[in-house]
């Protein structure tokens, strides 16, 4: 077997009883599966006992490549490329399932990557996805919490989120030095239009720029004062940047919008 990669996040899921703990998560009957980052195809293998209707896989190491093509074979469709670079929103004809124990090193950029670029129409049915337990924490972290930050406010805009479960170390090969969580994400039907979601990331970015500070002075540089959305939206200046909720950073980014259009 190649060697684990550490610049790839390169840690196999080895505990088959979580593998199949992960593939029971959903219903596969006639489903199109992504998977990103398969490795060695230990999670591949768990999804296609399943009989989808068929998988596609995004793998950037070109040695696992060649060895998920010998072992394989044509049960899969393989992507050699960077998941960062692909564009999803037009590799699918129906709506798929994505599965990924992402390599933790990229794991926040490919998801707000996902929630950013997201069109009119969802590409996906679902996402079920392993973090690093930190990371996963930040992303279902609730208001009034130092873990709540931009990663919640952009990860909860378009997506419900659940946790399904933590994972051990000990259930990986090699082990990495700290425990993993896997979430459920799936669209949500109803969410506040942003025209850009380059503005939702710019008031998030502004806001938590000093997170243990009075919004006060992020809130002028970005709205100069503006009385009427303090009002509006019901803002208290002197609350800190976790006391702001969810829907609240959401209308800012409109509010912002409308500022400049
Ligand atoms: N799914 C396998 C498992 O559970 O055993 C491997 C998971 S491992 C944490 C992450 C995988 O993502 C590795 O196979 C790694 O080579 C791949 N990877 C890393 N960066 C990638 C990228 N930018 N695009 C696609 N795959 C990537």
């Amino acid at each position: 077997m190649n060697r684990a990669k550490k610049s790839l996040g390169q840690n196999f899921l080895i505990d088959k009883n979580i593998l199949e703990k992960i593939v029971n998560v959903v219903d596969f009957q006639n489903k199109t599966i992504l998977e990103v980052g398969p490795g060695t195809g230990n999670l591949t293998s768990f999804i296609l006992n399943k009989n989808p209707r068929k998988v596609f896989v995004v793998e950037k190491d070109n040695e696992l490549v060649s060895d998920l093509r010998n072992k394989f074979n044509d049960k899969l469709i393989i992507i050699n490329d960077d998941v960062l670079k692909i564009d999803e929103t037009k590799l699918f004809n129906d709506k798929v399932i994505v599965f990924g124990n992402l390599p933790y090193n990229i794991s926040t950029e490919i998801i707000s990557k996902w929630i950013l670029n997201l069109k009119q129409n969802f590409w996906f049915e679902c996402l079920i996805l392993m973090f690093q337990k930190e990371v996963a924490d930040r992303i279902i972290a609730n208001l009034n919490t130092s873990s709540y930050g931009r990663l919640s406010i952009i990860c909860n805009w378009k997506l419900n989120i659940k946790k399904l479960f933590d994972i051990k170390p000990n259930a990986f090969s090699p082990k990495p030095k700290i425990d993993s969580s896997l979430l459920f994400f799936y669209p949500k039907k109803k969410f506040v239009k942003i025209k850009d979601p380059a503005n939702l990331q710019k008031i998030t970015r502004v806001f938590f720029n000093q997170r243990r500070k009075m919004i006060k002075k992020p809130f002028n540089q970005l709205f100069n004062g503006n009385k009427k959305i303090i009002d509006k939206l019901n803002i208290n200046l002197t609350m800190r940047p976790q006391n702001i909720n969810l829907d609240t950073y959401y209308k800012l980014a409109c509010e912002y919008e409308d500022l400049r259009s």
